[in-house]
């Protein structure tokens, strides 16, 4: 579904990104982890061609991404991202929220485009508060609506960068359980995020980032497994971690 091969990108003569390689296979759920400025969120950017690269391809549902005659709305509409500020429009209510691209983008009518809303506001658990606008909505509940937002263009794939890292710990849960039941419905999802125990419960394999290099890309078991032999910055890692 996802295939980033030998991925370098700069910006200036800074190399954030250094032959990254690594994939997301259907209904696959991996979870890139790493310190920060590692390039995590540059990695994820690139995918859904938020960032250019400079060296290498990425083919997302067999769409190629760098390639200058790909159609980037059009690929964006079919991947869904989800950010760590939930990026809701702050002047629309929930429900004019989750219809707008719906409607400009892939065209459906109204009654369409309000069904798809309210069915997957009721996935996320917040089909009261279709009328609401975000501010009046806590941090978890607007994270909750970013997240039905981009289920509603039906995407082929998500990408989650560090979408509960700007949550009072309170709400964590309530979207973490979300992305849970997305990974055992088979969403095929690709998440930057420090929340280990929602890797270790759903990730089939685990990306470790550092100085924009993939150190490790391995089985989940394996990741959280046996420290000897793997890299010193892996082990540093995960011993604060755990
Ligand atoms: P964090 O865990 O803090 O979110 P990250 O792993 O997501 O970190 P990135 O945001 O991808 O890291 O940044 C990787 C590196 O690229 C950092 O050193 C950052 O300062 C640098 N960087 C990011 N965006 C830009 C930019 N627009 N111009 C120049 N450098 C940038
Ligand atoms: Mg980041």
């Amino acid at each position: 579904m996802i295939r980033i091969d030998s991925v370098s990108k700069w910006y200036g003569t800074f190399q954030v990104l250094k032959d990254c390689t690594a994939k997301v296979d259907r209904q696959e759920v991996v979870v890139v982890c790493g310190p920060s400025g590692s390039g995590k969120s540059t990695l994820l950017k690139t995918v859904n061609g938020l960032e250019p690269f400079q060296q290498g391809a990425i083919v997302v549902d067999g769409i190629s991404v760098g390639d200058p005659a790909t159609n980037l709305p059009d690929l964006r509409s079919r991947v869904g991202m989800v950010f760590q500020n939930f990026e809701l429009f702050p002047h629309l209510s929930v429900m004019a929220n989750l219809t707008l691209a719906q409607r400009k983008v892939l065209g459906r009518d109204r009654d369409e485009a309000n069904e798809r809303a309210l069915l997957y506001l009721d996935r996320v658990g917040l089909k009261a508060l279709a009328d609401r606008y975000p501010a009046s909505l806590s941090g978890g509940q607007q994270q909750r609506v970013a997240i039905a937002r981009a289920l509603c263009m039906d995407p082929v794939c998500m990408l989650f960068d560090e979408p509960t890292s700007a949550l009072d710990p309170e709400m964590v849960n309530e979207v973490l359980d979300v992305m849970v039941s997305l990974a055992q419905e088979g969403m095929t999802m690709m998440c930057v995020t420090h929340e280990m125990g929602f890797a270790r419960k759903v990730a089939d394999r685990m990306v470790f980032m550092d100085q924009g290099q993939i150190l490790e890309d391995v089985p989940t078991d394996v990741f959280f497994g046996d420290l000897a032999g793997r890299p010193q910055r892996v082990q540093t890692f995960l011993s604060k971690e755990l």
